[in-house]
C-alpha cells in the first residue's frame, strides 16, 4: 500500500464492497534515469450528481427492497453498475422493460418528459436522480422555447443527457455536435437564436465551437449560466496542470463516460505525451511505462476513489511510490436527494438526505 491513503478529493467511497478483478504485482519497477512520480489530479472522481444519485439507488433498494430498476446506467460507470446489480439493482433500457408497479430511477443524467409519461402510464413509482445541473439546462430549454428562441444544444449525439433535453424542446432544438458543424448547421432565424450545451464536453472545444457559430450569427446569445458542469470544468482544469509534466496519464473511467474521455483529450492537448482511460488499474500495460518518469492520475466524475487507489497501488509496483497531489480547486457542493428518499422507513430524517456521504470514512 503506497501512503496516499488519505489523498482525496473529499469523496468517500461509495460502494460498500468494491468487485475490482485484482492482479497484483503484473508491473515491474524498470529503471528509466530518473526520478519516479506520480502527479495525482484533483478534483478528481466522484461529483455531487453523481454521489446523489448512486445513494438514491441504494436508499431505494433499502426502502423499498430488491428489485429496484434503473432506466439507463444509474451513471456511466461499469464498476458502479456491476456492484449495484450485486446489491439488488436492474437496469434497463426503457419502461417499457419495467412491470407495471415496480420503482424505478432515472439516471443522473436525465430524462424527457415523454419517458416520465411512459413510466406514468405504467404506473410505475420513479424517482428521479436526474443531476439538478442537467435539470437547469433542462429548465433553460422549456424557457427559451417558451420565448420563441431557436436552441443550438452542443452536444454528442445519442448520448443519454443530449436525448433528455431535446425532449424538453424537441421542436426548437437543433443538436450541433462539434466545431465543424458550426461552419454548416442551418437555422430558422438568426436573430432569435441561443446556445446551450451538453454538462460533460470540452470546454476549450466547445468554446471553439461558439466562436464559429457566433462568426455565422452575431446575434447568438449565451446561456445564462455555464451548462458545462462544475465538476467537469474542475476535472478539466487540474488534469491541464497535471499533463504539463507528465510523460503518460492514465485517466480511470468508462468508455461511455463523457467527462472522462474528454480529460483524455484534454490530457494530450496540453502536454501529455501519452494518455489512456482504463476501467480498472489491471488494464494498465507494462510497455505504457517504458521511460516514463512522470505518471499523471485522474478519474472522471463517476468514478469510485477506490479504483484511483487501486491504480496507485499497481503504480508503486512498478516503482511510482512518490505521489505527488496537484489540487487546482476543492468541492464541497451536495445535492439533496430526492424527496421520496430523505427519509429514513420510520420517517425520521435520514442525515444522508442532506445530500452526500459520510465525509470522513476512510478509504482502504
Ligand atoms: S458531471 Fe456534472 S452534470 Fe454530470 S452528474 Fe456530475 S455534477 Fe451533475
Amino acid at each position: 500500500m503506497v501512503g496516499v491513503s488519505q489523498i482525496t478529493n473529499g469523496n468517500a467511497v461509495s460502494l460498500g464492497t468494491p468487485r475490482i478483478p485484482a492482479v497484483r504485482n503484473r508491473l515491474r519497477d524498470e529503471p528509466v534515469g530518473a526520478p519516479k512520480r506520480v502527479l495525482l489530479a484533483a478534483p478528481r472522481g466522484y461529483c455531487a450528481g453523481v454521489d446523489r444519485a448512486v445513494i438514491a439507488v441504494e436508499k431505494a433498494l433499502e426502502q423499498y427492497g430488491a428489485p429496484v430498476y434503473v432506466r439507463k446506467q444509474i451513471v456511466h460507470n461499469i464498476h458502479v453498475v456491476s456492484t449495484l446489480e450485486q446489491q439488488g439493482a436492474i437496469f434497463v433500457d426503457e419502461v417499457d422493460e419495467v412491470p407495471e408497479g415496480a420503482n424505478v430511477v432515472f439516471s443522473a443524467h436525465g430524462v424527457s418528459p415523454m419517458v416520465v409519461q411512459s413510466a406514468s402510464d405504467r404506473g410505475l413509482h420513479a424517482i428521479d436522480a436526474t443531476c439538478p445541473l442537467v435539470t437547469k439546462v433542462h429548465r433553460e430549454a422549456v424557457r427559451f422555447a417558451k420565448q420563441d428562441y431557436e436552441i443550438l444544444l452542443i452536444g454528442h449525439a445519442g448520448h443519454e443527457e443530449v436525448e433528455g433535453t431535446m425532449g424538453h424542446a424537441p421542436e426548437r432544438t437543433t443538436l450541433v455536435n462539434n466545431p465543424d458543424e458550426a461552419d454548416t448547421v442551418e437555422v430558422k432565424n438568426p436573430d432569435h437564436l441561443v446556445w446551450l450545451s451538453q454538462t460533460t464536453l470540452s470546454v476549450d472545444e466547445t468554446m471553439e465551437t461558439v466562436r464559429r457559430l457566433r462568426k455565422r450569427f452575431p446575434k447568438l446569445q449565451d446561456p445564462p449560466s455555464d451548462d458545462i458542469c462544475y465538476a467537469t470544468q474542475n476535472r478539466q482544469v487540474a488534469i491541464k496542470k497535471v499533463a504539463r509534466d507528465a510523460d503518460l496519464v492514465i485517466v480511470v473511467g468508462s468508455a461511455n463516460s463523457s467527462n472522462s474521455v474528454r480529460l483524455v483529450e484534454v490530457a494530450l492537448d496540453h502536454g501529455a505525451k501519452a494518455a489512456y482511460r482504463i476501467d480498472y488499474a489491471h488494464e494498465i500495460q507494462q510497455e505504457w511505462l517504458d521511460g516514463v518518469a512522470t505518471v499523471g492520475v485522474t478519474s472522471g466524475a463517476s468514478v469510485p476513489e477506490v479504483l484511483v487507489q487501486e491504480v496507485l497501488r499497481d503504480l508503486a509496483d512498478a516503482g511510482y511510490v512518490d505521489v505527488e497531489p496537484v489540487v487546482t480547486a476543492e468541492e464541497d457542493l451536495m445535492f439533496s436527494l430526492p424527496k421520496e428518499l430523505r427519509k429514513t422507513k420510520s420517517g425520521a430524517t435520514d442525515e444522508r438526505g442532506l445530500g452526500g456521504r459520510v465525509r470522513d470514512k476512510q478509504l482502504s
